[in-house]
C-alpha cells in the first residue's frame, strides 16, 4: 500500500521517523509508542548526553544515523557500538543530519531548547512532516517555520497533549471563521491556589513535584511557574492561527480535558482522555487513522468530578509576560523563552528564587530592542543576548 492510499482525509501515517531526543522525557514514550505500534522504521535517533539508553536504543531499532550532542560523548558511543552499522555523528550539524536522512517521511522533533529549531527548518526544507515536541522552535521562530511549512507543503502535527486536543477538535472545521475562541487547559501546576507571599520561599524540590504528567526538570519548573502555559499559548497562536485575545487559558485540575474550541454557534468541542502522553504522542505519528493500544481508559463512572476555573494571573506572572511577549511579536517571544531558561537554570542551581524567575524575564523583555519579522540570525543572536542579559539581572 503506498502512502496515498492510507488515512481517510488524505493525511499520512509515519512509516520511516527519524526522532531528535529520543532518550528524553518525550523520546523515550515515544520509543514505546512506537515499539507498540510495530510498523514504523527508525533510521535517525538522537541524544543529548545518555549514551547508555541511546545504545540499548540503537541495538533495538537499527538506525542508518544516531547524534549525541556531546563531541566525547559521541566518540565513546561510537567505540561501544562498533560492531553495528549505525553511523555517529555530534553537534547541531549531527542533529541536522538526522533530521534530514533520505527516506525518513517524519522527523519527531522532542529535544530540549532552541537547538530544536535550525534542525526543524532543515527537516521542512527536505519535506519532513514534523511531529512537534519542542516548544521553543514555534515560540522563538513561529513566523518562519509556520510559512515554510505552507510553501513546501508539509504538515506539522503537534504532541503536546494541548495542541494535539485542539488540532484533533478542528479535525473536520472547514471554515476559520466558524472558531469563535481556543480554550487552552491548564492543570496549573503545583502551586495553583497559592498566594504570591507563599511562593517567595520555593524551593526546586517543591517544585518537582507534578501531579498528573510525569516530564523533564525544566518543564516541571515551567509547569509550576505556569510558564510552560504560556510557552503553548504562543504556539497555539502559531500553529492555529488565531489572535491571542481569543485564545483562553483555564485551569482544570485533572488534567482529562485536554483542551477545547468554541464555535461561533456556541458549540464547544472538547477532547478528552487519560492523562497519558503516549496518546498524543501516538496520534500524531498515526493521524489522521486511530491504532489500537492498552493505555489506560478515563473510567467516566467512577472519576468524574471535573472541575475548571481562571488561573491566577498575579501570582502566576509568566502568564501575562508570555501574553506580552507575543502581542509585541518579533523577537520579544525568543528573548522571553531564553531568559526563562536561563532563569529557571540558575533557579535549579538555587542561584536564583522562584519570583525571581518572572521578575528577571521582565526585566530582560523591557531592555530588548525587538526586531520584526526577524531572520533566523536575527532569532539566535536575540535568544543569545537575553541568555547574557540573565547573568547580568540575576546580581
Ligand atoms: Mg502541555
Amino acid at each position: 500500500m503506498s502512502r496515498s492510499d492510507r488515512g481517510i482525509f488524505g493525511g499520512f501515517m509515519t512509516e520511516v521517523i527519524s526522532i531528535l531526543g529520543s532518550t528524553g522525557s518525550i523520546g523515550k514514550q515515544s520509543i514505546e509508542v512506537i515499539r507498540n505500534l510495530g510498523n514504523i522504521k527508525i533510521e535517525g535517533l538522537s541524544a543529548y548526553s545518555n549514551i547508555k539508553l541511546l545504545e540499548d536504543q540503537i541495538r533495538e531499532f537499527k538506525p542508518k544515523i544516531a547524534c549525541v550532542a556531546d563531541c566525547k560523548k559521541a566518540k565513546e558511543l561510537k567505540s561501544n557500538i562498533i560492531d553495528t552499522d549505525t553511523k555517529v555523528v555530534s553537534g547541531l550539524d549531527g542533529l541536522s543530519e538526522i533530521a534530514t536522512i533520505q527516506g525518513v517521511d517524519t522527523v519527531l522533533n522532542s529535544v530540549v531548547g532552541t537547538v530544536g529549531i535550525i534542525p526543524t527548518i532543515d527537516a521542512i526544507n527536505n519535506k519532513k512532516n514534523i511531529a512537534l515536541a519542542n516548544k521553543e522552535t514555534l515560540v522563538a521562530a513561529g513566523e518562519i517555520i509556520t510559512k515554510m511549512a505552507r510553501k513546501k507543503g508539509v504538515k506539522i502535527i503537534p504532541v503536546d497533549s494541548e495542541h494535539s486536543a485542539i488540532f484533533q477538535c478542528l479535525m473536520g472545521v472547514k471554515r476559520k471563521k466558524d472558531i469563535a475562541k481556543i480554550i487552552l487547559t491548564a492543570s496549573g501546576g503545583p502551586f495553583w491556589n497559592k498566594t504570591k507571599e507563599e511562593l517567595i520561599n520555593i524551593k526546586p524540590a517543591d517544585a518537582l513535584r507534578h501531579p498528573n504528567w510525569s516530564m523533564g526538570q525544566k518543564i516541571t519548573i515551567d509547569s509550576a511557574t505556569l510558564m510552560n502555559k504560556g510557552l503553548e499559548l504562543i504556539e497555539a497562536y502559531w500553529l492555529f492561527g488565531i489572535d491571542i485575545e481569543r485564545i483562553e487559558i483555564v485551569v482544570h485540575r485533572q488534567s482529562v480535558v485536554h483542551s477545547m474550541v468554541e464555535m461561533i454557534d456556541g458549540s464547544v468541542m472538547a477532547q478528552l482522555g487519560f492523562p497519558d502522553m503516549r496518546i498524543p504522542i501516538q496520534f500524531s505519528l498515526t493521524y489522521p487513522d486511530r491504532i489500537g493500544n492498552h493505555f489506560s481508559r478515563y473510567n467516566f463512572s467512577k472519576d468524574h468530578q471535573l472541575n475548571f476555573c481562571s488561573p491566577d494571573y498575579e501570582s502566576f506572572e509568566c502568564l501575562n509576560l508570555a501574553k506580552d511577549a507575543i502581542l509585541e511579536n518579533g523577537t520579544m517571544p525568543v528573548v522571553m523563552n531564553a531568559a526563562n531558561e536561563a532563569a529557571v537554570d540558575m533557579f535549579l542551581k538555587q542561584k536564583v528564587a522562584f519570583l525571581d524567575i518572572p521578575r528577571i524575564i521582565r526585566g530582560v523583555m523591557r531592555k530588548h530592542k525587538k526586531v520584526m519579522s526577524p531572520s533566523i540570525e536575527e532569532i539566535l543572536n536575540a535568544d543569545k543576548w537575553a541568555r547574557e542579559e540573565v547573568k547580568i539581572w540575576s546580581f
